[in-house]
């Protein structure tokens, strides 16, 4: 319930509500706790004020024997006119046949009273009631027959508390006047301070939405430190976001300008042949040679970017994963290259330092490895040699391919594996390259959880180290 109302309201809600609840509840029981004890307070200093005056009281009733009808004691009677007026309240005495003898409202005399309050009072137990709903408070003394102690008559003393209610209704009304403009005041201070808070979150939020309607400026919201944490983040992400369109935009202008190089050599040597009028069948023969290389170049570069497509997709999707002898592969792709590097005397060798079967995509690593001793062929020196060798631990299998060739310019070592990357454009024109060989060769060997690393010294040659896991990780 409370992630569904999360998730519909802005964030600064619930910290509004929050602070609300923190800030003012207190407050407000505080109020009411204080209203509560003043007023039960003041009903006791009551209690405590007209016990004492009606104790006096009962005392000179006593004393002058009140009750016995000895004396009419007119100061007395004046002094309970005077106290039931101080206590808001009457006096009513009550002699020991229940009859009232005294009122000072003088509506009830000569009527008989009784009560249980009565009753217990003549028993010797005073009582003393709060009556909350009427607003009065009810006390009984006892009034005593001088001398020998016996109880002759009761005195029932009943005050109202009405202005103890009102002073508390009053100081209920101040309290509640003053709550309510805390109220406004913290209402207004909340909402200042959590605007001024969330500030930066709503900047990083403008900031957000510039961003996803185009404007690449730098998102940099370091007001504090999770806000500085979230822009690095963003910015990062949309950094390898721009690398990411960037490069695919290189890609693309690449494929356009290698497809369209054999294109235009075969347009020139066509357009040649037409201008001149009456050429030889030879010089046909020799341009149709010619074109027909450029067609070969051109659905060379077709199908490396056919593998690279295919391969683009899903690992898990491509895969055709199977126990593959590894020594008995190299030696098949070493036997088919060995036509091409005799032609150029080149000693191609295989060394297997131990005996390996591995689970691979058979074809796609063939096609890698290929790629690698092609290359060792391809950018090597006349009477030269290329030495493979195969070795594995428990988790591993290694391949080595070292050529006695050109070697790699320090400074291009880390860009040969980029599509269409060429160290000498001219060098690997003429050797029949597109560029994408160890593009190939690198994602077959990802595909496969494995590495692939270049080591080379220029005109020395190079050695190529690939480690791929025995058994696939899917
Ligand atoms: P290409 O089709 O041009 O051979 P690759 O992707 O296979 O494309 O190789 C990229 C570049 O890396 C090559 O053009 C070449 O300059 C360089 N290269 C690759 N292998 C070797 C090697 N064994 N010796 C020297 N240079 C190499």
């Amino acid at each position: 319930m409370w992630k569904k109302f999360r998730r519909t309201v802005s964030m600064r809600t619930p910290l509004v509500i929050m602070l609300f609840v923190i800030g003012f509840l207190p407050m407000f029981l505080q109020g009411r706790l204080l209203l509560t004890s003043l007023r039960q307070n003041q009903i006791e200093a009551r209690t405590l004020e007209i016990q004492n005056q009606s104790l006096i009281l009962s005392n000179r009733l006593t004393q002058s024997g009140y009750l016995n009808g000895e004396v009419t004691d007119t100061i007395l009677d004046s002094q309970m006119d005077v106290l039931a007026d101080v206590f808001n309240g009457r006096i009513v005495i009550v002699d020991g046949t229940y009859r009232i003898v005294r009122d000072t409202f003088n509506l009830s005399e000569g009527k008989y009273y009784i009560s249980e309050e009565i009753l217990r009072c003549f028993r010797g137990e005073s009582s003393n009631k709060y009556n909350r709903d009427k607003h009065y408070i009810i006390q009984t003394f006892p009034v005593y027959r001088a001398g020998n102690g016996a109880i002759d008559g009761v005195m029932v003393v009943t005050a109202s508390t009405a202005p103890i209610l009102s002073l508390t209704n009053m100081v209920g009304e101040k309290t509640t006047m003053f709550e309510g403009m805390a109220l406004i005041l913290m209402v207004i201070g909340i909402l200042a301070s959590v605007r001024l808070y969330m500030g930066p979150i709503y900047d990083f939020r403008r900031a957000l939405k510039r961003f996803a309607a185009g404007d690449m400026d730098e998102i940099q919201v370091d007001a504090y430190k999770e806000t500085k944490e979230m822009s690095a983040a963003v910015s990062q992400a949309f950094t390898k976001l721009r690398e990411v369109d960037n490069s695919r935009q290189e890609f693309v202008s690449n494929v356009s300008h290698e497809l369209k190089t054999p294109i235009t050599s075969i347009r020139v040597l066509a357009d040649s042949l037409m201008s001149m009028e009456n050429a030889p069948v030879e010089l046909y023969q020799e341009f149709m040679v010619d074109i027909s290389d450029e067609i070969d170049r051109e659905s060379k570069i077709i199908d490396d970017l056919l593998s690279l497509v295919k391969m683009d997709k899903s690992a898990a999707e491509v895969m055709n994963i199977s126990q593959v002898n590894i020594g008995s592969l190299l030696e098949l792709i070493l036997k088919r290259l060995r036509p091409i590097a005799k032609k150029r005397n080149i000693e191609l060798t295989l060394e297997t330092i131990r005996e390996v079967t591995a689970e691979v995509d058979e074809v796609k690593i063939s096609l890698a490895l290929n790629n690698l001793v092609e290359n060792a062929v391809k950018y090597n020196r006349e009477d030269g040699w290329v030495r493979v060798t195969l070795d594995a631990d428990h988790k591993l299998f290694t391949i080595k391919v070292a050529d006695s060739g050109i070697g790699i310019p320090e400074e291009f070592q880390s860009r040969i594996f980029e599509r269409f990357y060429r160290v000498d454009k001219a060098r690997s024109r003429e050797t029949g390259g597109t560029g994408l060989g160890l593009a190939i060769t690198k994602n077959v060997i990802q595909m496969h959880r494995g590495t692939i690393q270049v080591s080379s010294v220029e005109g020395e040659g190079t050695v190529f180290t690939v480690q791929v896991p025995l058994t696939y990780i899917s």
